[in-house]
């Protein structure tokens, strides 16, 4: 299977071949999951660049709806980590006159909104609506609009160049990245910078994190592959960070050609991706071969504890969670219900497994023999706030790196 590079036109081969998926927020309602959307969840890197992708194009208005429920604010571990970027960026970048800082995806203001109270000029660009009203009520600017080479211009005309533009879990989204690239040449000051956070791709690799693959996911960023990238779109690659949030992030930062030094950090990556030979084919097809491993042993060990009469539940209702349950064939049979915080997900079920997703009362309020952890990027923190569940001889269900018990 090919498809064209969203990003340089080249030949992209499909290597990870999860089978038929339906959108990993879609979060239908009890009664509605008669025409749910499904695709071919198949995943490729590009022979040229080297860009690992989403082989399928998923209709726009099937991506962005108004119900979309992720909220970056959820959890604490997640507020306190955006709070720090924004005092970074206070700190270093936004202190000479009169300066200004977009935000790509700004999401319900997490960020932003301590960039407000500094009083420091800021505009985010939440193309969903309802998340972007979340935002103005924290006191930050929101221009309700798909950012991409069109937006940029009218934004760059009344605000002028930004200093810092920024983005955090949406880069990756975007199918368009060239046009957002794009925009992003136009908008950003002589010495300004482009920070954006994604899932890195040696991250997914190394941990087998196939449940980062979802609809949303456009594509999973490395080193080369975005280095590649904004050289083609007229930027420079000139720092790559690790960061430990959704199990293993990358910080990538931009600058107009020559206008920054590149640091060592970014050659330092460039090897050890080309030690853990990212860049090939047969990599994504070893990690193809590993997630069939783990769905099997999933499947196997869920199959056994419930024979044995031990009930089961879903711990946390992330995009991710529709992925395993869909591509391990975990249904309510097997785990009756998935225990998620956020409100806008209870009454819901997870898309394709219809699992029925509850709130947090009903997993305390009788608990299971096991919980199976789908957001296992915050294990530490879920495990320490449910001591309770360990407590009396509850167990926890991990499937990442491999399937183990704890
Ligand atoms: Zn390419």
């Amino acid at each position: 299977m090919y498809a064209t590079c969203r990003i340089c036109s080249g030949s992209v081969k499909g290597t990870i071949d999860l089978g038929s998926h339906p959108r990993g927020n879609a979060f239908p309602k009890p009664g509605e999951t008669a025409d749910e959307f499904f695709y071919p969840l198949v995943v490729g890197m590009c022979d040229s660049c080297t860009m690992v992708q989403l082989m399928a194009d998923i209709p726009q208005e099937v991506r962005y709806h108004d119900s979309y429920p992720y909220y970056a604010s959820g959890s604490s571990v997640h507020r306190g980590h955006f709070e720090g970027i924004a005092q970074g960026f206070l700190d270093t970048e936004l202190t000479g006159p009169d300066p200004f800082i977009a935000e790509i995806g700004s999401n319900d203001g997490v960020m932003l909104a301590k960039i407000a109270q500094a009083g420091v000029r800021h505009l985010g660009i939440e193309p969903s609506r309802h998340v972007a009203e979340l935002s103005m009520a924290k006191g930050v600017r929101v221009h309700s609009v798909f950012f991409d080479e069109h937006s940029a211009r009218p934004i760059r005309a009344e605000h002028g160049p930004a200093d810092v533009i920024f983005g955090a879990n949406v880069i990756a989204h975007i199918a368009h990245l060239a046009s957002v690239l794009k925009g992003v040449k136009h908008l950003l000051g002589p010495r300004g910078i482009f920070v954006f956070e994604e899932p890195y791709l040696g991250s997914v690799v190394e941990q087998t994190a196939f449940d980062l693959l979802y609809d949303e996911h456009s594509f999973v960023f490395s080193v080369r592959a975005i280095q590649a990238a904004a050289e083609m779109y007229g930027l420079e690659l000139v720092d790559a960070q690790l960061v430990a949030i959704h199990g293993g992030s990358m910080r990538y930062t931009l600058s107009q050609p020559g206008a920054r030094e590149v640091t060592p950090g970014v050659g330092e990556l460039l090897a050890a991706e080309a030690a853990q030979r990212l860049a090939e084919h047969s990599t994504l097809e070893a990690f193809a071969g590993r997630a069939e491993r783990i769905r099997d042993d999933l499947s196997a060990l869920l199959g056994s504890l419930h024979a044995q009469g031990k009930r089961i539940a879903g711990y946390g209702a992330p995009a991710k969670t529709t992925t395993v349950t869909n591509y391990c064939g975990i249904g309510p049979d097997i785990v009756p219900f998935v225990s998620d915080s956020t409100p806008s997900k209870q009454g819901r079920l997870i898309a394709g497994s219809h699992i029925p997703v509850v709130p947090p009362e009903v997993f305390a309020a009788d608990y299971p023999d096991y919980a199976l952890l789908f957001a296992w990027n915050h294990a530490e923190e879920i495990i320490a706030k449910e001591r309770a569940f360990s407590e009396r001889g509850g167990r926890w269900i991990l499937y990442v790196p491999d399937v183990h018990v704890i």
